[in-house]
């Protein structure tokens, strides 16, 4: 890059780029400004007290760097702090406050530039260059100077303050040893809050545990055991039903509705009875049954009817863990604080858990980003993935801590390491306290600009926290978390009371997303087998194959948008054609209710989540078709940087701070305000303080989230000021890698909130 073209924020970006410490960022300054400047001295003087230490300089001796101080009464530098002002002199040794220090060996340099470094009103120190010639500094030099110092300023703040975290951390005393019996088992943070309680496998009360077959002396017995097992069975359902529904919704409970429907299906009980009568014991009667249900479902053709297997499985269990005397209950009664462990976990095994009584959830797989996750974040339920195979892990009914902040679980934990874990939830719950302040404060910056915050949701429980954390919009109403608590597709109908219900309970914009089914979103009456689902028939694939799910879908938007303020957003695009295709369904679906005479809203809102990186090269063509993007980043970036969002193995890998992502987000916000159109980023990215700085400063102005997540970045977005977050993300944008931009984020976002990182932090015993 030619040096006369470099922008006084290139040299920044560049400066920011290359320094890890206080230290680097100091010597890189000296070297670019006099390269810059185009003189033989540059300097940094920084303030300690009321004393001015030379702390990096080019051009003066490099031993009087830290060693050569003086008070701010003392020399052209200290001039510069007594007057708060640029000091420029043409002959410095003549000058009455000149003061030479032998050790700078400085008396060849004649002319001085010094300007001082000012952070919110405070001076820091100074920048000096000097000049062999003599001859005044220009007005052009002194401006530029000035604009250097002025952003310089809060990045020489944020390169303290993390010096100084880091000395902390290295002063800290080392980590008492943990004891042998005590196990850690580390895996990935994925829903924070710390819970203790004793282990429960999902497995083992959730599965259809192998049955032996055996044969029985007496069928009459058998029958009665039968009996027996169904009436429980019917108890604990109907329990089960009333339980989900009061929770959630009637939509949730309607699911083990299905399950008592089979229990008293005349063809599943007499199917049973005549295995009992064939000389079969209760247990092998019902599995022998419970196949050749499932077979007969496996012939039909149609994959909807075909999956109603998996609930007669589920009922099967029930049934054989009652005849044979196993707990049914992921939660027993005398388990009440329990930890979830299981290799695996749907959404809709979530659902299915008493959450008053779940205190922590483990699971072997699993990712921050999936589906489950991020239900149980809503529920406050810490969750820690990713940790390895439970069954060597765990023993059931062992006392676990669950600390979803740092991603560890400790089996049999000490006195001590509850004591830091109880110290850490105090902490925790005072950060809540602090944040239920800010409920109904404006999301605004410190230099007065509004931001958005929404919330992401897909139940009712969803909505009810969205309203409950002050959530302005529902950025992000995912449709397919109504269809995964439900035995079957939802009818038309149904649909619409589901989304009339939502809009009328939230009262204000919803963007209520179509079905976006597929990668790690199964539902379990329609399953989607693929080697590569990531990569294959999901979302808007799905929808524009399947007229049958899509045109209802479209038609019970539009409906429910006849009275509330609905929008409509398309999932998973990758090319205009195939927007065009989702329009053309749309239109179909106003026609048809024109036709109909149905009410509806035929100018309703459309947009686009732009999730597809090979979207983002035609996203002037997407703007031309919608009103609308929202940026969908847990894809986004799966799919920029190839790494599986839900793979533990390269979770370290998904990288919201690689420098690809971080341009193609500059790329979509700048295309949105070239035409003029709403661009909103609705992935778990806007729901972390850290990223928040950087996504303002790139121009984000809408952001929605976990709604568990919206104080904590609503007090983010009221600690920094709008041109702060611009530099930042300039100094991003020009970053090589995402180490220096995360340091940079942290730095920031340390001083803006200081609270903010403190519950990640790693503590003494955590750290072991
Ligand atoms: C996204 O991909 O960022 C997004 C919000 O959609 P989902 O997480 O539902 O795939
Ligand atoms: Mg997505």
């Amino acid at each position: 890059m030619a040096r006369e073209k470099l922008t006084t924020l290139e040299i920044i970006s560049e400066i920011i780029a290359r320094s890890h410490t206080l230290r680097e960022l100091l010597d890189q300054i000296v070297h670019l400004v006099a390269d810059r400047m185009g003189t033989e001295v540059c300097s940094v003087y920084l303030l300690e007290v009321d004393l001015l230490r030379l702390k990096a300089t080019v051009g003066l001796e490099a031993e009087a760097v830290e060693s050569v101080t003086m008070t701010v009464e003392e020399g052209l530098t200290g001039l510069v702090v007594e007057e708060g002002e640029a000091i420029a002199v043409g002959d410095a040794p003549s000058h009455p406050r000149y003061k030479y220090f032998p050790e700078t060996r400085e008396e060849r340099y004649r002319s001085f530039l010094g300007v001082p470094l000012q952070h919110r009103g405070d001076t820091l120190g100074v920048l000096t260059v000097q000049r062999i010639e003599a001859g005044p500094f220009g007005q052009d030099e002194i401006k530029m100077l000035k604009a250097i110092a002025g952003q310089l300023s809060g990045v020489i703040v944020h390169a303290q303050l993390l010096d100084q975290i880091h000395l902390e951390q290295a002063e800290k005393p080392p980590p008492p040893a943990v004891p042998l019996d005590v196990m850690v088992h580390r895996g990935i943070p994925a829903a924070v809050g710390i819970g203790a309680g004793k282990v429960h496998f999902l497995g083992v009360a959730g599965r259809f545990g192998p049955v032996r077959e055996r044969r029985a002396a007496d069928p009459n017995l058998e029958r009665a055991d039968l009996q027996e097992a169904v009436e429980a069975s019917f108890l604990d359902l109907t329990h089960i039903e009333k339980m989900v529904t009061q929770r959630l919704s009637e939509a949730e409970g309607a699911i083990f509705h299905t399950h008592l429907l089979i229990l008293q299906d005349q063809w599943f009980r007499q199917r049973i009875e005549d295995e009992i009568d064939q000389g079969w014991d209760a247990p092998t009667a019902v599995r022998r049954a419970v196949q050749i249900y499932v077979e007969n479902f496996r012939d039909i053709n149609d994959p909807y009817l075909r999956e109603r297997a998996v609930d007669v499985e589920d009922v099967g269990r029930r049934l054989v863990a009652h005849l044979v005397g196993e707990e049914t209950e992921p939660v027993p009664e005398d388990l009440p604080e329990a930890v979830i462990v299981a290799d695996a976990m749907t959404p809709s095994d979530f659902i299915g858990l008493d959450k008053a009584l779940v205190k922590g959830i483990i699971l072997g797989a699993g990712h921050t980003t999936s589906h489950t996750v991020i239900l149980a974040k809503s529920f406050g339920i810490p969750v820690v993935t990713g940790v390895g195979p439970m069954k060597d892990l765990f023993v059931e009914g062992e006392e676990v801590i669950v600390d979803g902040s740092h991603g560890i679980v400790y089996c049999r934990p000490t006195e001590e390491i509850r004591q830091e874990l109880e110290r850490r939830k105090a902490w925790l719950q005072d950060r809540s306290d602090q944040l239920a302040s800010l409920r109904d404060l404006p999301a605004e910056t410190l230099d007065g600009h509004a931001v958005c915050l929404g919330a992401n949701v897909g139940l009712m429980h969803g909505v009810e926290e969205a309203l409950r954390q002050g959530a302005e919009i529902i950025g992000l109403y995912r449709t397919e978390y109504s269809f995964a608590i439900r035995p079957d597709f939802p009818t038309e109908e149904e649909q619409l009371e589901v989304y009339r219900h939502t809009c009328s309970r939230f009262g204000r914009q919803v963007t209520i997303r179509t079905l976006d089914v597929g990668g790690d979103k199964a539902l379990p009456y329609f399953p989607i087998e693929e080697v590569n689902p990531f990569l294959g028939w999901r979302s808007i694939r799905v929808s524009l194959d399947r007229p049958d799910l899509f045109d209802p879908q479209l038609r019970a938007i539009l409906r429910a948008a006849a009275d509330y303020p609905v929008r409509i957003l398309f999932p998973m695009i990758s090319t205009p054609g195939e927007l065009d295709q989702a329009l053309a369904h749309l239109d179909g679906a106003r026609e048809h209710l024109k036709r109909e005479g149905l009410p509806y809203d035929p100018e309703v809102p459309v947009g686009v989540m732009l999730e597809v990186p090979g979207a983002v090269a035609v996203i002037e063509a997407l703007f031309d078709r919608v009103d609308f993007i929202s940026i969908g980043t847990n894809d986004l970036i799966q799919y920029l940087l190839a790494v599986d969002r839900g793979n533990r193995k390269v979770a370290n890998l998904y990288d919201p701070l690689h420098p690809a992502v971080v341009g193609t987000l500059q790329r979509i916000v700048q295309a949105g305000e070239a035409a003029g159109k709403e661009v909103s980023l609705c992935g778990e990215i806007a729901g972390e303080p850290l990223y928040v700085p950087l996504l303002l400063g790139l121009g984000c102005r809408i952001l929605s989230m976990l709604p568990s997540a919206v104080l904590a970045v609503k007090e983010v977005v009221r600690a920094v000021r709008l041109a702060d977050c611009q530099a930042l993300a300039q100094a991003c944008l020009a970053s090589p890698d995402s180490a220096s931009s995360l340091q940079m984020l942290e730095a920031f976002l340390t001083e803006a909130v200081p609270d903010v990182l403190e519950g990640r932090t790693p503590s003494d015993v955590l750290s072991s």
